[in-house]
This record gives C-alpha cells, structure tokens and sequence, in this order.
C-alpha cells in the first residue's frame, strides 16, 4: 500500500438524496471506518458527507515536510486491514493517504461517499425523531447522524500581530498555501518559525534542519493543555 496517491474520489458530488437512515460526517480514518462497518452490517442506506475532495482527513490535509504518524503504523491502521508494507514503523503522510485511498477503494463503499459538499448546520426535529442537516449542496434529514469531523480539521492560527498579512506557508494549509498550486518545499532562504505544542513542530523542525539557512529555525513550544490535565 505504499503507492503513489491515487484520490479515492470516484464521481463528481452528486445530488444528495432527501433523506437517509445513518448520515456520517467527515471521510478521514473515522468516516471511513463507519461507512465500511455499516456496509458490513448490512446497512444500505447511509452517506457519507466530506466537505475535502478525497477521503483522508488529516493525512489529506497535512502534507508539510516531515510530516508522519507518531503512533507505530502496525498499530496506527485498521486491524480489519492490516497493511504489511509499511516501509517504516513511523510511516510518512504520503504512506498514510495511500493507505487510507487503497481501503476506501477496495471497501466498495465510496459511491455513497460525497466529496466537496459541507455541512453547515444538523439540527434534531422533536417532532418527526430525525435530523435536519443543512449542507453546501442542499437539504436532508438523517435518523442516526454520526459524527467522524476529527478535532483538528480546521487549522488554528495563533493570535499574533501580523499574522493576516503573513504570506507563507503553515502546517496545517501546506498543500493549499501555494498561491501557484504547487506545494512549497523548505527553502535554504526561509526563516522557519516553530509555534506549537505537540509533535508536528518536532517533526518538521527535524525536517527543515539543513534545508532552511544554518540557525533559522526558531521553536516556541508549550505543553499541550492535555499534558497539563
Ligand atoms: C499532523 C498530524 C499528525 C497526527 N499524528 C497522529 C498519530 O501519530 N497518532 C494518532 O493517534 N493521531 C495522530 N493525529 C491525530 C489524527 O487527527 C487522528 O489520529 C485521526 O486521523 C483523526 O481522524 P478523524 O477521522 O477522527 O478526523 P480527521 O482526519 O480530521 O477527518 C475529519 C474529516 O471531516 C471533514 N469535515 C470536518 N467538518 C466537516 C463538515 N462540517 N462537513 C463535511 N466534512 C467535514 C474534514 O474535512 C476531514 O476530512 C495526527 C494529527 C495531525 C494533524
């Protein structure tokens, strides 16, 4: 499964039906494992609604430099789908995304997968016992809906003077931040800034070492509040 990408996607968005029974948001390790656990139940009416344009989540969108999983890839998979090729026990993000496209590909289950298309607002109706979920692409109502929208789908700038008008890249929107499409590398020009509290700046100021100018990699870490509970 190491491959190179191939997007998961198989149709363009399609018109969302009225109603179904299972509503699942988000299409990273967590929608995907609902969509193909529900299939696998026999389960036939159910969506999955992703407003990205592949499945992956995180791994989809975190492609900056360095960027790799910090929990053993055996352990960091599906164990209804162990994946013997990993080439390294942290495995990179490319690794990761192909891994996840190779098993929402094979799962069967992505055409009732919708790519592109947000939820904006689900909220539940007394009345008639289902949820009224309003999305990018329009209406519907769900019986059961399921939330797999990750914490950290949405990147969370710090506050700091300046910040709007900085024209570089972060973690979070690399492969989004190229204002020519193409993603950036680190460059021997950059002054790299490392302002975080977990593993991501650890891996791509390993990364950026050598590649940014000698001594222009500053770190300004914290501890997360998790390790302060
Ligand atoms: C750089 C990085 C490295 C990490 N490394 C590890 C690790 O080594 N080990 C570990 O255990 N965890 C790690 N994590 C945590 C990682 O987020 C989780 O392990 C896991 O990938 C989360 O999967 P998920 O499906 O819950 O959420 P996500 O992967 O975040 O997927 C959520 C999906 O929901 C979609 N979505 C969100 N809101 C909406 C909406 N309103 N409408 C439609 N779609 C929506 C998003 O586009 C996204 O595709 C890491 C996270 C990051 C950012």
């Amino acid at each position: 499964m190491t491959t190179a990408e191939t997007p998961a996607r198989t149709a363009p968005p399609r018109n969302l039906p009225g109603g179904v029974r299972h509503l699942v948001v988000g299409a990273g390790f967590a929608g995907l494992c609902a969509a193909i656990k529900l299939a696998e139940d026999g389960e036939q009416d159910f969506l999955v609604i992703e407003k990205g344009d592949d499945v992956g989540g995180t791994w989809r969108d975190n492609t900056y430099p360095g960027a790799a999983c910090d929990v053993p890839s055996q352990l960091y998979s599906f164990s209804f789908a162990p994946n013997p090729d990993w080439t390294r026990s942290f495995s990179p993000q490319s690794e990761i995304q192909a891994y996840l496209q190779k098993v929402a590909t094979r799962s069967g289950v992505l055409d009732r997968f919708r790519f592109d298309t947000e939820v904006e607002d689900a909220a539940w109706d007394e009345d008639r016992q289902v949820w009224r979920v309003t999305t990018s692409a329009g209406e519907l109502t769900a019986d059961v809906l399921v939330s797999a929208a990750g914490a950290l789908s949405d990147p969370r700038l710090p506050d700091i003077a300046g910040i709007d008008s900085f024209a570089g890249p972060n973690t979070g929107t690399w492969n989004r931040s190229s204002r020519r499409g193409t993603p950036p590398t680190w460059s021997l020009w950059w002054c790299v800034a490392m302002i975080a509290h977990s593993s991501s700046p650890s891996r791509a100021s390993r990364s950026s070492t050598g590649a940014a100018s000698p001594g222009s990699t500053t770190a300004a870490l914290r501890p997360s509040p998790m390790s302060q509970m």
